[in-house]
């Protein structure tokens, strides 16, 4: 544990801008720490993403996320009234036998405006940030932790702390020969198809989520969530279509497993056909599909949705590992596990 003094000549390195990543740079930075997060990709958010298509923006990663902490709570609360956050109301529907069925479901859940990532856009204000830097191997020297990048580079600066952000499996690769390397676990997620279809046809206004089954487990309505208009096609547009709908559907850990990238099942198809079944004693006449996009996740649910660990870290030598994971899988607790982190040793 230290304490505040002598902090402003720290320099911490964080692996990662997805929200925990981000959440533990600027707590670091409160303090008066210099923080530099590196990131392989091209922006922040994570499996908070959002990808912009020429037909709409649509969020391919988590999809809502829901406050139990009180601290989290407070968060929101603050991003609620900055209109980074809104509130996601609906009655979620699940999917039985006899079709789609709803309860009365009185539990908050929230989406970033107008993207989830912009949550992260929020934490990531006044944070450097070094994009398109993938970190392959990390090295404690007498001076600091050196890190190497992808491109065969050597980052010049030397840190203090290196903090990795990333799912367990990424961030076990980076840990060998470290004193934490053995506290991380092996196979800690799931993978899960994403499927995104813009339709044509009228589906009634009150479903808009539905927890699914063994071939799909969640069904969003993202046309219908706070601030994001449909986005339509100008009809003067090369092979326009408009749509009435854009939907997202996340297939089941198990369906994903078996029918991975290299497999050659249709997503698509199979997704058209769970919605038009999911939907048909709810609709006049069947759907049209006129646009897709799908995108794998290899590291998407907890395997049996287990939250695994607490703080992992070295004192001694200043290496940390956070992230969703070690705390439950979730926005929320990507969030927690990065303030667990820092108030623990920088408090
Ligand atoms: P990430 O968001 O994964 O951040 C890690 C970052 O590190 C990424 O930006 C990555 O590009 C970067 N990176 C990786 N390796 C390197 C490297 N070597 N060098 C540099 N950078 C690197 N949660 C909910 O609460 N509600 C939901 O509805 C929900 N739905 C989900 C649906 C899907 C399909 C998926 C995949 C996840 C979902 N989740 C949901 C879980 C939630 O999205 C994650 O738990 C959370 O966003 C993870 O945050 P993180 O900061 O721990 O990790
Ligand atoms: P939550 O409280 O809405 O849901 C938690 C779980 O409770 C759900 O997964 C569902 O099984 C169940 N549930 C809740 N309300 C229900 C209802 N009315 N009918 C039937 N089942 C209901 O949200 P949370 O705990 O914040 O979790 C966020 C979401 O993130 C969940 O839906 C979870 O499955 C999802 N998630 C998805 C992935 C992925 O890879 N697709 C990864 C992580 C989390």
């Amino acid at each position: 544990m230290y304490n505040f003094s002598g902090y402003s000549s720290m320099k911490v390195a964080i692996i990662g801008a997805g929200i925990a990543g981000l959440t533990a740079a600027r707590e670091l930075a409160k303090r008066g720490i210099n923080v530099q997060v590196f990131e392989k990709s091209r922006g922040v958010g994570g499996r908070l993403a959002n990808k912009r298509l020429e037909w709409g923006n649509i969020d391919i990663g988590a999809q809502y996320f829901t406050a139990r902490d009180a601290r989290f709570q407070q968060q929101v609360d603050q991003w609620q009234q900055e209109g980074i956050v809104a509130r996601w109301q609906f009655n979620p529907y699940s999917l039985t036998a006899s079709g789609l069925t709803t309860l009365p479901d009185s539990t908050p859940r929230y989406v970033g405006t107008p993207k989830m990532n912009s949550l992260a856009h929020a934490l990531a204000r006044d944070i450097d940030v070094e994009f398109k830097t993938r970190i392959v191997a990390l090295e404690r020297t007498r001076d600091g932790w050196v890190l190497s990048t992808a491109d065969g580079l050597t980052v010049q600066e030397r840190y203090d702390w290196v903090v990795l952000s990333l799912p367990a499996e990424q961030s076990k690769a980076l840990l060998t020969g470290t004193a934490i390397e053995n506290q991380i676990p092996e196979y800690v997620h799931e993978p899960c198809w994403a499927l995104a279809l813009a339709t044509l046809g009228d589906v009634p206004a009150e479903i808009q989520g539905v927890f699914g089954d063994e071939v799909v487990s969640w069904l969003s309505r993202l046309s219908s969530r706070p601030q994001r208009p449909i986005q339509k096609k100008d009809s003067h547009q090369k092979g326009s279509d408009t749509y009435d709908d854009l939907w997202m559907l996340h297939f089941s850990s198990d369906w994903s497993t078996i029918h991975t990238k290299e497999s050659e099942v249709n997503v698509t198809q199979a997704g058209f056909e769970w919605l038009s079944r999911a939907l048909e004693k709810h609709i006049d006449k069947p759907l049209q599909v006129v646009q897709d996009f799908k995108h794998y996740w290899l590291y998407a649910r907890l395997k049996n949705g287990k939250a695994m660990s607490s703080v992992i870290a070295d004192c001694s030598t200043g290496i940390a590992v956070i992230g969703a994971w070690s705390a439950g899988g979730r926005v929320e607790g990507a969030y927690l596990s990065a303030l667990n982190f820092v108030d623990y040793f920088f408090e």
